[in-house]
């Protein structure tokens, strides 16, 4: 066998490699003078982040098999053009989680001892003993949004220094939470409460800029703020405030908004600890991030075996073209599902009905999974992670069959948890467009890309203008409008050509006889 390690990784990591019989490892030098000609005969490539493998460095290797990753975001991979050709593309997430649990542990001790100001001050020869007094973690509320890899294990190491941890995670199970010893509350119930607060969730649509005015002004005076999770959760010129002000005590910066931050105004603010995103910086983190993918790559090339895997296994062309249509179903109804799914999810269901329930429906099935769990966006849940992805959460994951002599196909998905159920069910139209055909108990149709503004309601005359002339006051486009009704039971699905505000939102929810608004992405 041939492996390409195109980029430099730890030596042990190439000792893994080389211990495998009859293997050729060749080295980033080697593969420098020609990278088309050293991948050509090789049956897996390993990369960092500078080599680009797009789809003419892998159209050149020919018998590749498996390209690897060493580290999390896979962008510098063509993983289309390598799922089409059947390669397994895998990357190396967790490895690191350790480095950044412990970097928040460090800049928590740092807030409440001043380490940064005592380290200044008695260098630059003052003894300012007496304005250094600080605060022990011990007896302190620690509140972690986003119990993932990083979340959980930064809970164990606070939880070692006698903090008590709540949680706010809506993909983590209650079961789980308690096994973790974390009690979980909504967010707005973790801001009243805490001490500190550390992020450790994903960037997307909902969770950008979260940690914004409004958030910090229902955080506790004193409160302090970790974040080494992405930049963008934060809204800069709102902590800069807090911080001046003084409600919040002292923040921790490890990731900003743009990078390297030229951020002045937030730099210069009293009580800032800023490093420039090292969280997973550590010897042994990037160690194990090499050995992690070193030994996947080993194992799957030895037996198969895909861990970490971010693409799907190869479908004969029929089986592809038969499924794909579902399976980016199945995806955009999760997603749709899970943004109006408010409580913490315990399980989901998924039923098929119709000719797609004898097909290889796993895939269809764990397209939905991966679209409700998708967390990060820099290291997706996809298809061949969906299950274990579940598992690790505590989400039950359960498929069933039904009629399946329908002539219609459809796939029925519901999300569950202690507080709630959002259930809804789509088909394909036009042989590849998506449609939702039912959501919680009312029949509707709406196309499933874009913008969506969901009201629920009780049927009365007037609402759906009430709706229509508010948007239109703001601005905001309606390109599409579906509506249902069940009885008293009422239903709006507002496609709009932009996301609707949280003001407007809020507004929308005070119009009479509406019941319920949420903004949704697909
Ligand atoms: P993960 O996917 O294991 O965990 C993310 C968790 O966030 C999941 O449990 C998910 O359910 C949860 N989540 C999603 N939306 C949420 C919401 N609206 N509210 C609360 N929780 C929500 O990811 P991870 O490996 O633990 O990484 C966490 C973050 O750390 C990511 O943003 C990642 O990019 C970042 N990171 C930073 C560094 C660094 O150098 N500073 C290094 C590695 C990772």
């Amino acid at each position: 066998m041939k492996i390409v390690v195109a980029e430099k990784i730890a030596g042990a990591a190439m000792k893994v490699l080389e211990a495998i019989p009859n293997t050729t490892v060749i080295t980033p030098e080697q593969f420098a003078i020609d990278p088309a000609q050293a991948v050509s005969d090789a049956d897996a490539l390993i990369v960092r982040s500078a080599v680009q493998a797009d789809a003419a460095l892998i159209e050149a290797a020919r018998s590749i098999r498996v390209i690897g990753r060493a580290g999390v975001g896979v962008d510098n991979i063509d993983v289309e053009v390598a799922t089409r050709r059947g390669i397994v593309v895998m990357n190396a997430p967790g490895a690191s989680a350790v480095s950044v649990a412990e970097l928040t542990l460090g800049m928590m001790i740092a807030m409440a001892r001043h380490i940064s100001r005592a380290d200044q001050t008695t260098r630059s020869g003052k003894w300012d003993k007496k304005n250094l007094q600080g605060t022990e973690l011990s007896g302190k509320t620690l509140g972690i949004i986003g119990l993932g890899r990083i979340g959980t294990e930064t809970a164990r190491r606070a939880q070692a220094f006698g903090m008590k941890i709540i949680g706010s995670d809506p993909y983590l199970s209650p079961s789980r939470a308690k096994e973790l010893g974390i009690e979980l509350l909504s967010t707005d119930d973790l801001y009243a409460q805490a001490d500190y607060i550390s992020l450790h969730l994903a960037l997307t649509h909902q969770t950008a800029g979260m940690i914004n005015a409004e958030a910090i002004a229902k955080m506790k005076p004193g409160v302090r703020l970790v974040n080494c999770a992405r930049g963008e959760l934060v809204e800069e010129a709102a902590v800069e405030a807090a911080l001046r002000s003084g409600h919040m005590a002292s923040a921790a910066l490890d990731v900003y908004c743009e990078e390297p931050t030229h951020n002045t105004a937030l730099l210069s603010a009293p009580n800032l600890l800023a490093t420039p995103h090292i969280g997973a910086s550590t010897k042994e983190g990037q160690e194990a991030v090499g050995i992690q993918i070193a030994k996947q790559v080993r194992d799957y090339l030895q037996q198969g075996i895909a861990q970490n895997a971010v693409n799907l296994p190869s479908l004969s062309d029929v089986e592809y073209k038969q499924i794909k249509p579902y399976m980016a179903l199945a995806s955009r109804l999760g997603r749709f599902a899970a943004q109006l799914f408010a409580s913490n999810l315990a399980e989901i269901d998924v039923k098929f009905e119709g000719e797609v329930g004898a097909w290889k429906t796993q895939f269809i099935r764990s397209a939905a999974v991966a679209a409700i769990l998708q967390s990060d966006s820099d290291e997706p849940t996809n298809i061949i992670n969906a299950q274990a992805a579940a598992e690790e959460r505590g989400v039950v994951v359960r498929e069933t069959r039904a009629e399946p002599n329908a002539r219609v196909n459809v796939i029925h998905l519901r999300l569950s948890g202690p507080t709630g159920t959002v259930e809804c069910r789509g088909t394909i139209v036009h042989g590849s467009s998506p449609r939702l055909i039912h959501l919680n108990g009312i029949d509707i149709e709406s196309h499933l890309d874009g913008n969506f503004v969901v009201v629920a309601n009780l049927d009365a005359p007037g609402v759906v203008g009430s709706i229509g002339t508010l948007l239109g006051k703001h601005d905001i486009n309606i390109a599409r409008l579906s509506l249902g009704r069940e009885g008293r039971q009422a239903l709006a699905i507002v496609q709009v050509d932009e996301l609707v505000s949280s003001d407007v939102l809020a507004e929308l929810r005070r119009v009479s006889s509406v019941q319920k608004v949420s903004s949704v992405k697909v």
